[in-house]
């Protein structure tokens, strides 16, 4: 059983919000706004101080800021439309799944954010995946513990982009395999805060099937 992160693991999420700010700022050309993807930036990063990416409360925040109410719902379908969720999948990953799946590899899913949004995100992978596997919470640290106990006695391995995560999850079970996937060079290695380090470093999810076997 091997469990994927969403965003920035299988999820490239810097191109989903490029995206869409791009196209709401398109959407909203006509207004005498100066630098309106400012605003969309401020409003995001404002809100994920404090809580997960929502398109509808973005959307609410969006329009009280902008006075634009009537903007409400288009705003929504642009961060919510399918094809452009369906396009920031990284290109390898279906391949991936495929090989997976060939190799009796069973996929899951382990993720934070808000559940709809996360569920879109992953809709083209669909047939790979069992709902009973997809496990989204707000904050998927704290439910370490809980998804682990569902999975007792299989052999698991985590993918994740996220040091901290992984290193979560090797402290609840050492016999877990833990994978960190880092698509850019990091500017400077991660310090390890207990030694911890992964099982494996990858920089591309197609060295997978070779590793998980
Ligand atoms: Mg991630």
């Amino acid at each position: 059983m091997i469990f994927f992160d969403i965003d920035h693991t299988l999820f490239d999420t810097d191109m989903y919000l490029e995206s869409g700010f791009d196209r709401l700022n398109q959407m909203f050309s006509d207004l005498p706004l100066k630098n309106p993807t400012a605003i969309f930036v401020e409003i995001y990063e404002n809100m994920r101080g404090v809580e997960v990416f929502h398109p509808k409360r973005f959307a609410h925040l969006v329009v009280e800021k902008l006075h634009l109410q009537k903007k409400k719902q288009s705003i929504i379908d642009v961060l919510e439309d399918q094809t452009l969720l369906d396009a920031c999948i990284y290109s390898e990953v279906h391949d991936v799944f495929q090989s997976l799946a060939k190799q009796g590899v069973r996929i899951g899913i382990f993720s934070t954010g808000d559940k709809n949004l996360q569920q879109r995100k992953i809709y083209s992978l669909r047939e790979f995946l069992n709902q009973k596997d997809i496990h989204i919470y707000p904050l998927k640290d704290k439910e370490i513990s809980k998804v682990l106990k569902l999975y007792k006695n299989e052999k698991i391995t985590f993918v994740d982009d996220r040091m901290q995560v992984l290193e979560e999850i090797f402290q609840h079970d050492s016999s877990l395999s833990t994978i960190l996937i880092k698509r850019k060079k990091p500017t400077r290695d991660h310090p390890a805060s207990n030694g911890f380090q992964p099982a494996q470093k990858i920089n591309s999810l197609k060295k997978l099937p070779n590793i998980v076997r």
